[in-house]
């Protein structure tokens, strides 16, 4: 891609569409960058750009400014169907993502992972046995270090693992990993894909480009995944299933075992040896097992990474235990699967606080777990409502209009009794009441940390009484 002199608009200014707007101008392009949000709510990154020669638009985008550009690349965030990219359309102006953008510079090959939940934990799991593996590995993408900035580091050797999200996937064009990954797909972000088929459409296009010299890794107990090896030119292997799943990882008995497709079996690890928790997370690590050895890792070097990785922070991750009840924050649970699989952990006695901003989502799904694991529910946010509509709970597990997340670990904490779990999982985004959901994880911890320094001062002054 030739991009010198080459007038290019990047829409979004984010992390990534920052990163592309520096790269782009570097490579020689004469490069604007608009945003739709006022300055004011932007990163301090516009001097920088500016300083480079950089035309920033921000507030609204401007017509005048989308024409004319040989090139529009889009940041993640920006909705496909914005009027003024419809416009671009009709005079024909190529728009592609940030991801397409930097795949076409990035050296050595690509394992891309996607699916609607468990993509940073998997993609984190695989950098780190990849790289204990001894591999030159970097990560990025949707994980947090944009593509764009692997470039500079990439070499013909390099292991780019990469998490990609649907909003990505739906921008690329030539985007071809060696190894991708669909971990599932459940219904997710329908407020912006408009339908499910849309959304699952968009996740498929990870092995668009792959051929057969490429691998697919797939989810043997996801229906749609199931569906989509038969539509692939790519060579599938499987994750989870029955043993008979074919080639691929798999458990039996107490062990993870890895098989060919000639038929050969070799033992990985056992599954006592994961210290991740939930059954969800058995299905990352089988992932992350299937992309390893097809990267050429040992087992023994699988069984140590897996052995020593941790959740990663806000996912199902264990904050403290005061007075006996444990506090677990799975606030990167925004969508009502994540919930379920958070719920499905623990055998009983959840207090679970749920709620934000909806997703379109369908919270009756959760009544018979939470039924049969719930001892009380705290809604919080602007979904509050709906959610209490949705669920039908016996009058055993009492269903709390909280509305804060302070109140509702404060009330949480007063029901809770030792032996309970006390967990934030709450099926939507955050940004009702919180910057994202590190914002709302964070204050969970503070909250939860502010509970252990209370019961630690009453203990010391009845112990001095
Ligand atoms: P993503 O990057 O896809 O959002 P994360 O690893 O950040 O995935 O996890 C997001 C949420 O989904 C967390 O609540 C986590 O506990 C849950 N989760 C992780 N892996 C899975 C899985 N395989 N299936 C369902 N939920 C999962």
């Amino acid at each position: 891609m030739e991009l010198k002199d080459k007038r290019v608009l990047v829409v979004g200014l984010g992390k990534s569409g920052v990163a592309a707007a520096l790269f782009l101008q570097a490579q020689g392009a004469r490069v604007t960058i608009s945003d739709s949000k006022a300055e004011p709510q932007l990163g301090k990154e516009i001097p920088a750009l500016l300083d480079k020669g950089i035309v920033v638009e921000t507030g609204a985008h401007g017509e005048r400014t989308f024409r004319d550009q040989d090139v529009i690349v889009l940041s993640p965030g920006v909705p496909v169907d914005t009027p003024q990219l419809q416009q671009a359309r009709k005079y024909r102006t190529p728009i592609i993502g940030e991801v397409e953008l930097a795949s076409r510079f990035l050296k050595g090959p690509i394992v891309a992972i996607t699916g609607s939940n468990g993509k940073t934990t998997t993609t984190s799991l695989c950098g780190e046995i990849l790289a204990k593996s001894g591999m030159q590995t970097q990560v990025g993408g949707n994980i947090g270090t944009p593509v764009t900035d692997l470039i500079a580091t990439s070499t013909v050797k390099t292991y780019n693992v990469l998490e990609v999200s649907s909003f990505q996937l739906e921008t690329i064009e030539s985007f071809r990993p060696k190894i991708a990954a669909i971990l599932n797909i459940t219904p997710d972000h329908l407020d912006r894909h408009g339908s499910f088929a849309a959304y699952a459409g968009a996740k498929e296009r990870v092995f668009e480009n792959q051929t057969q010299d490429d691998f697919a890794v797939l989810n043997a107990d996801d229906t749609q995944c199931v569906e989509i090896a038969k539509r692939i030119k790519s060579t599938v292997f499987w994750f989870g299933g029955v043993e008979q799943a074919g080639n691929g990882a798999f458990v039996r008995g107490a062990n993870i075992y890895w098989r060919t497709p000639e038929g050969e079996e070799l033992e990985i690890m056992p599954v006592n040896e994961i210290a991740l928790k939930g059954g969800h997370n058995l299905e990352n690590v089988l992932a992350g097992v299937v992309v390893a050895v097809l990267a050429g890792c040992d087992a023994k070097d699988i069984r140590r990474a897996v052995k020593e990785f941790k959740a990663v922070e806000h996912r199902l991750e264990y904050v403290d235990t005061v007075d006996g009840v444990s506090y677990y924050n799975d606030s990167k649970a925004t969508n009502v699967d994540a919930t379920i699989k958070a719920l499905e952990s623990f055998s009983r006695n959840i207090h679970l606080i749920l709620g934000g901003k909806d997703k379109n989502s369908d919270y009756t799904v959760l009544n018979p777990l939470l039924e049969e694991r719930a001892k009380s529910v705290y809604t919080i946010g602007a979904a509050a409502e709906k959610i209490e509509s949705h669920l039908h709970l016996p009058g055993s597990v009492p269903v709390v209009h909280a509305e804060t997340l302070k109140n509702a670990v404060r009330l949480a904490a007063e029901s809770a009794v030792a032996g309970d779990v006390v967990l934030l999982a709450p099926a939507c985004a955050s940004f009702d009441q919180f910057d994202g959901y590190e914002h709302r994880g964070r204050t969970f911890k503070e909250l939860v940390h502010s509970l252990h320094a209370a019961a630690a001062t009453s203990a010391e002054r009845s112990g001095n009484g």
